[in-house]
This record gives C-alpha cells, structure tokens and sequence, in this order.
C-alpha cells in the first residue's frame, strides 16, 4: 500500500491526526519528533545531539534523520501503509526520502498539507500538554485529559514539551516558513499535494484528511 506524507507548522494536528488515523487503519505511524523524544528519555547518543538542536526549535542535520528513519522503515512490510508525520522537512530529506522509498520498494502517492492560520498555531500551543511517555497530545482548553495531569491513554505524566516556550515555538514557526514550507511548491510539482483546512474540530479535520487520502 502506498505511503502518505503529513506537512504542516507545529500544532497543525499532523500527530494527533496521523496516530489516530494509523490506529484506525493498521498503518504505521512514523513520527520523527516522536522518534527523537524517545531517544531523548533514553540518554541515547542520537538523543543527546538531538537535544542541542531540539532545545532552540532548529531542526536535527539532515543526514542524522534520514538515518533514523532508514532504521525505522527497515522491517515494515511494503503492504503496510506508513504515515510520515513531521518528516520530510526539508527539501533534502524529500529527496532522501524519494530514494529510500525506492530502495525499499515502496511508493508515496499522496502528501497532505494542514492548513492552520499563525494566530490560531500560536493560541493552541499555548494550552498544549504532551504525555512524556506514549506523547499523547492534549489542549487544557479544548481537549484535557479526565483526570489533570495524567494521560488518558497510558496515565502517563502530562507536562508541557521543554520546546513549547514562547521563544523556542516563535523560532520553530520561522524554521517551518523558511525550511519546511518550501516542500508544498516541491510536492505541488509533482501533483501529490492535497491541501486540507485543519481548523474545526478533530472530528471535522479527520473526515476532510480522509476524503484526501487515495
Ligand atoms: P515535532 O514533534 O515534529 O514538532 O518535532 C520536534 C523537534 O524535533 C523539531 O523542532 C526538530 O528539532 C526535531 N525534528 C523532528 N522532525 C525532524 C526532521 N524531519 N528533521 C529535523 N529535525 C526534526
């Protein structure tokens, strides 16, 4: 089954929505952020480089992620769909991921970009909390967990991500403006990319993310 990309500034949704939709379906949920946070709880080496770069809201050196996800695909079976969320972000890695696919025999057929205007980006990272250990995300405003400060899912502690300060989530927009956004003209080329307004509720952005997939 053919893969499908997730693009989208942070807060757009792209990990609540990939994880619930692979859940749904029995695809592979392939988060890179994800990957690095759990390297980051286990002090791994790959970890410990990830943190500089994670801390200050720059992104991880290109050749150290693609590795990571190599990794990651390595023993996924090619009927299994995989959701990239939050990978490729650059246009680097776009073409490391073109040539990975490849390699492994596998194909992306759709990259669905989450539209989410800036004011709205900057007011729901404000109330957002993140389970520190299955990264399960929740709004204090519009979606918190039952019982406050446990997850809802693992009963993990929820606490708000050390890169979600004010300063380092103003120079993770700048990063997505300059680095990532140029991947919709790149995806847009190729006649892969469906854009999906993702304000409205989880329920809504769902149904419209579904109506986009092949
Ligand atoms: P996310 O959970 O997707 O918001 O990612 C959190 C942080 O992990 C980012 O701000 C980057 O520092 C790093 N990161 C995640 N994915 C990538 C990627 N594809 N390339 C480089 N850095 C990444």
């Amino acid at each position: 089954m053919s893969d499908v990309v997730f693009l989208g500034p942070p807060a757009s949704g792209k990990g609540t929505q990939a994880a619930s939709l692979a859940q749904a379906n029995g695809w592979i949920h392939l988060s890179t952020g994800a990957l690095f946070r759990d390297h980051l709880k286990r002090k791994t080496t790959l970890g410990e480089l990830a943190r500089t770069y994670i801390d200050r809201g720059e992104l991880v050196p290109d050749s150290v992620t693609v590795d990571m996800v190599r990794e990651r695909l390595r023993d996924v079976p090619t009927s299994t769909r995989v959701v990239f969320d939050g990978f490729p972000r650059t246009v680097p890695q776009a073409t490391a991921l073109d040539d990975l696919l490849a390699e492994l025999g596998r194909t992306l057929s759709r990259v669905v970009e989450l539209e989410v205007p800036r004011d709205e980006i900057v007011r729901r990272i404000a109330g957002r909390v993140t389970c520190a250990s299955c990264q399960a995300v929740y709004n204090l405003e519009t979606s918190p967990p039952h019982r406050p400060g446990f997850c809802d899912r693992c009963g993990g502690p929820v606490a708000t991500r050390s890169d979600e300060t004010p300063e380092v989530v103003a120079n993770r927009l700048d990063v997505y403006e300059r680095q990532t956004a140029p991947l919709v003209a790149f995806y847009r080329g190729r006649g892969l990319l469906e854009r999906v307004d993702a304000r409205g509720s989880l329920a809504e952005v769902r149904r419209r993310i579904g109506a986009a997939l092949p």
